[in-house]
């Protein structure tokens, strides 16, 4: 008799990805963690994200979208380059002269990379929504601060055939920027909401301690005092059954003073502004809600559709 065959991480995500390839639910889009998506699954994104405004409406978060490209002095400013320069994006351009386009078109008919022949356009890849919003608020903030909702692309360079991790995604965050007291208090009452929301759209999330993957030895340092600090929660919800700890559909951070000092923002109070937030991943509620309930939402539990705003 042969041994039974133990399912291993790495087949169970790739199952997972090709399922949902063949249904047309994701389209490859030729990279590790690149994907089209079909009409059907942004359908769910949209409800998804109706469920989420309706929860945090009493906020009255004000509105903002940018593009998930900005200036790299702003970039500069977040110290996102020390913590995470792995996971960096940044914008090239061709800027030369007549002469540099015909060298390019030459190397480029040779075969040859013309990669050379760009340089960097002062622009990177936005990796968090929030991150294109702190110049906007250098000055003083009104007392009790300022909410805000933001949603749109992020990238990150993290390569790789789970579905779950892609390199472009979209985030949908409530940002609070204020009083140090008000700041923990936002995350700490809308992670629960999230959390709530998540478990009545029928997943089975919990809250986890969490830590950024800060680069290199320095960061572990880091990361280490980001959860003594308590500063980073993650909604966890199991896609691989036991065999990961699950993956963080969302998360709510407490940012200290960190964009407050580097962007010079002050509290209604006159000290630096503290910010928090809590955000989701759209695609990953997404495919979390589709390896739950399957890969047929018309047939998803009749609670789960309601919840979702549409008919049980
Ligand atoms: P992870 O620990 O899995 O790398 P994270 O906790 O660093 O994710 P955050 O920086 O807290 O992620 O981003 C907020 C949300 O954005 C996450 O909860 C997740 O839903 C989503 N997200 C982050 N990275 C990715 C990714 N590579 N692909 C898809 N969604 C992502
Ligand atoms: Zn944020």
């Amino acid at each position: 008799m042969s041994a039974p065959v133990v399912p291993d991480l790495h087949s169970v995500r790739n199952e997972f990805r090709n399922e949902l390839l063949a249904s047309g639910l994701l389209i490859d889009a030729g990279k590790p963690g690149l994907y089209g998506r079909s009409g059907l699954f942004d359908d769910i994104v949209d409800s998804l994200d109706g469920a989420l405004t309706g929860i945090m409406a009493p906020l009255d978060a004000e509105r903002m979208r940018f593009a998930p490209v900005y200036p790299k002095t702003e970039f500069e400013l977040t110290d996102y380059i020390v913590s995470f320069p792995n996971l960096t994006g940044s914008i090239n351009g061709f800027t030369g002269t007549d002469r540099d386009h015909a060298s390019l078109i030459t190397a480029r008919a040779n075969g040859e990379d013309w990669n050379d022949w760009l340089s960097p356009a002062e622009t990177m890849l936005v990796p968090a929504v929030c991150h294109p919003l702190y110049e906007r608020l250098s000055g003083s903030l009104p007392v009790g601060g300022r909410v805000f909702d933001l949603a749109g692309y992020c990238f990150r360079h993290e390569p790789s055939s789970d579905p779950m991790r892609l390199q472009a995604f979209r985030m949908h965050e409530f940002v609070y920027v204020g009083e140090e007291e008000t700041a923990r208090e936002f995350r700490d009452t809308w992670i629960v909401r999230l959390l709530v929301l998540l478990q009545e759209l029928g997943l089975d999330a919990r809250t986890v301690p969490a830590n950024d993957p800060f680069f290199g030895r320095a960061g572990r340092m880091l990361a280490r005092n980001q959860l003594a600090d308590d500063l980073k929660l993650e909604l966890v919800v199991p896609i691989y059954g036991d065999l990961d700890d699950g993956t963080a559909v969302g998360s709510g951070n407490c940012h200290g003073d960190h964009f407050g000092q580097s962007f010079g923002i002050l509290a209604g109070d006159g000290s630096v502004a503290h910010g928090a937030c809590v955000a989701y991943g759209m695609e990953r509620v997404t495919l979390a809600l589709l390896r739950t309930h399957g890969f047929e939402p018309a047939s998803w539990p009749s609670d789960v559709r309601k919840r979702l705003g549409w008919a049980a």
